[in-house]
């Protein structure tokens, strides 16, 4: 599909980074070659010996959408150090990137939260659902799940196997 990188022509680097990108279903386009500690992509661009490492991100940001201005950084909407997707990039101050990392992050503690009152309210239901069934309270339901009681009367034995 791209031409083949010859001696006379260097092959553009977009079209070296392209080849070697995969673009998920998700619209993150994942660097499949050298990653940093962090997950960032890295390339070498030039010979073994004269070469520099670039960042593929900071890359991708520059042949799509325009220069980088200085000591601004390439941040990503998407989460994902390795994704390239230009659409996926934007720019931000190094406080910027800061304070979006921590609004992700209190946004994720927020969702595990979420689910937390969620659990809790089914386990409250199925509480609920067998202290009628045996005719005993919520507490003594809880008291026998958690193991601390055995031996709470209970008002009616329904059939075992019952469905609850
Ligand atoms: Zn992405």
């Amino acid at each position: 599909m791209f031409p083949m990188p010859s001696r006379n022509a260097p092959w553009p680097i977009k079209h070296r980074i392209e080849s070697r990108i995969q673009r998920r279903a998700d619209g993150c386009w994942v660097w499949m070659g050298t990653k940093s500690d962090k997950g960032y992509g890295r390339l070498r661009v030039g010979g073994k010996r004269t070469g520099r490492w670039h960042r593929v991100h900071r890359r991708m940001y520059e042949e799509y959408v325009g220069p980088i201005p200085d000591g601004l950084q390439v941040c990503h909407r998407c989460d994902n150090p390795p994704c390239v997707n230009p659409e996926h990039l934007f720019l931000g101050t190094p406080a910027d990137n800061m304070a979006d990392k921590m609004l992700k992050g209190r946004a994720s503690t927020l969702s595990k939260r979420a689910y937390a009152h969620d659990i809790r309210k089914q386990v409250g239901e199925v509480v609920a659902r067998l202290a009628q069934k045996y005719g005993v309270s919520e507490s003594t339901v809880r008291r026998i799940a958690s193991g601390k009681s055995w031996d709470e009367p209970v008002a009616h034995i329904p059939t075992p196997g019952s469905t609850v």
